[in-house]
């Protein structure tokens, strides 16, 4: 629906890789990289925070302080930062034990792309591509086996060898014991402190959507700290983080834990159930992918039935060029009217506001000089009933109707206190 194929699959280190790469050509005037530090301690003022760093593995090492206006703690599962807001992780119930084994095939023609899940309640395992030229096994671990024993080359290979992967065929990368687990922080910010990633949220792969979440969050908080920094808009506008994106990923989380209770039945009796209803499943429809709606906040329109989706995106063309919309246009807020141009309806006091927020007005179809390529807008206004939709940043519906009343009340809801908001999600 964003124009983009649902899923990608890559290795993990290669992405952070890239991005580590990118950082430092790209953007190197403006990021600093401290490398081999460890936060030991974070300390509030009215006007910043205070990290105090040790050397990591040296807690006698010389401290570094390094003071920022705001913080974000994307410091993993056990996250120092989320400790130090004094928020806990309320468990959603799930934990289980896989030995995660990465292989390449010697031959590259033997790579598949085939995402396979065994429900075998002698041993679930799942098979992936871990990206180009790799191939990702995880193994349920079973009652009595023990990560010691279990995270090593030779159960490893044993395990494998089922699969037709020995080390004659396949080079063995990497295996390690993860404890898959189901939790979510019931709270997202404390005043300069903020948590994002599995800091915030923690999920059995099942849906592959860890990560994914954590990219959720940094671009849900992206825009909101820069509009805060850059002095366009008051702190209040960072309440609305926490309850937007905790029920967000809570959803998919609680999807990741129905499927992993799917996969990992042990039981046989119970097996042979699940197998029996799964067949009797075949053929009623694909199984939905779950894109859940954002939680309440002000920066979801009340009381719009479009108002916290994904938005919708397609192909438009704009002169010469034919791209995906934000391609064409950038990325921040945009107003899109369908057949008509949204801001000719707006007073002088909105375009002031919409400009100082570095939102675009755009209409596509119709008339207008953004043609409608593939009759996207077509549709998703059809589905909508609404001649203008307001998309925020993060690419998820504000509101939809006419565009006056969605710019008035983004204006409204931009100042708007959402602690009520924030004391509710908790
Ligand atoms: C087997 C497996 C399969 C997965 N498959 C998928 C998938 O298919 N799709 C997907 O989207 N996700 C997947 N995930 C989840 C994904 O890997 C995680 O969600 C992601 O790595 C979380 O990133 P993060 O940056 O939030 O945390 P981490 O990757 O845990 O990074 C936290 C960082 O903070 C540092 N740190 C911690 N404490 C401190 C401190 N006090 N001071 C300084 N630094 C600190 C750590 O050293 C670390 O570098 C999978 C996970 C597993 C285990």
């Amino acid at each position: 629906m964003s124009g983009w194929p649902r899923q990608f699959g890559f290795s993990q280190p290669a992405l952070e890789r890239l991005l580590d790469e990118r950082i430092g050509r790209a953007y190197a005037d403006r990021v600093t990289v401290h490398r081999n530090l460890t936060v030991v301690a974070a300390t509030g003022h009215p006007d910043k925070v205070v990290l105090e760093t040790r050397p990591t593995g040296e807690i006698d090492g010389e401290p570094r302080h390094i003071a920022a206006r705001y913080v974000v703690g994307c410091d993993g599962a056990g996250s120092f930062v989320r400790d130090a807001m004094g928020a806990s992780l309320v468990d959603l119930g799930f934990v289980a034990d896989w030995l995660v084994v990465d292989v390449q095939p010697r031959d590259p023609s033997q790579w598949s792309a085939d995402v396979i899940q065994v429900c075998d309640p002698q041993g679930p395992t799942t098979m992936v591509p871990g990206g180009p030229g790799r191939r990702r096994f995880e193994f349920m671990m079973l009652e009595g086996e023990h990560k010691d024993e279990q995270n090593n080359p030779q159960a490893a290979w044993a395990r494998l060898e089922r699969w037709g992967w020995t080390p004659a065929n396949a080079i063995l990368e990497r295996h390690a014991v993860y404890t898959f687990r189901a939790a979510v922080a019931d709270r997202w910010r404390r005043e300069r402190l903020m948590i994002a990633g599995d800091a915030a949220h923690l999920t059995p792969p099942f849906a592959a959507q860890g990560l994914c979440a954590g990219l959720r969050d940094v671009i849900a908080l992206a825009w909101r700290l820069d509009a805060v920094l850059r002095g366009e808009a008051e702190a209040t506008l960072l309440d609305s983080y926490g309850p937007e994106r905790q029920a967000h990923a809570t959803a998919l989380i609680e999807f990741a834990v129905m499927l992993g209770k799917i996969i990992c039945v042990l039981d046989p009796a119970k097996a042979e159930e699940r197998d029996q209803q799964l067949r009797n499943d075949t053929g009623r429809g694909e199984q939905k992918w779950p894109a859940p709606r954002l939680g309440r906040s002000p920066l979801v329109r009340e009381d719009d039935p479009g108002a916290g989706w994904l938005g919708v995106q397609g192909r438009v063309q704009l002169g010469e060029r034919t791209a995906r919309l934000d391609d064409l246009i950038g990325s921040g807020f945009v107003l899109i009217g369908h057949g008509h141009d949204p801001s000719n309806a707006l007073t002088a006091g909105q375009r002031r506001f919409l400009a100082g927020i570095g939102a675009t007005a755009i209409g596509i179809g119709g008339a207008c000089a953004a043609r409608d390529v593939d009759g996207t807008y077509a549709r998703w206004f059809e589905q909508l009933g609404t001649t203008a939709v307001l998309v925020r940043p993060d690419f998820y519906v504000f509101g939809s109707g006419a565009a006056p009343v969605l710019v008035s009340d983004l204006m409204a809801a931009w100042k708007r206190d959402a602690s009520a908001f924030t004391a509710e999600a908790a």
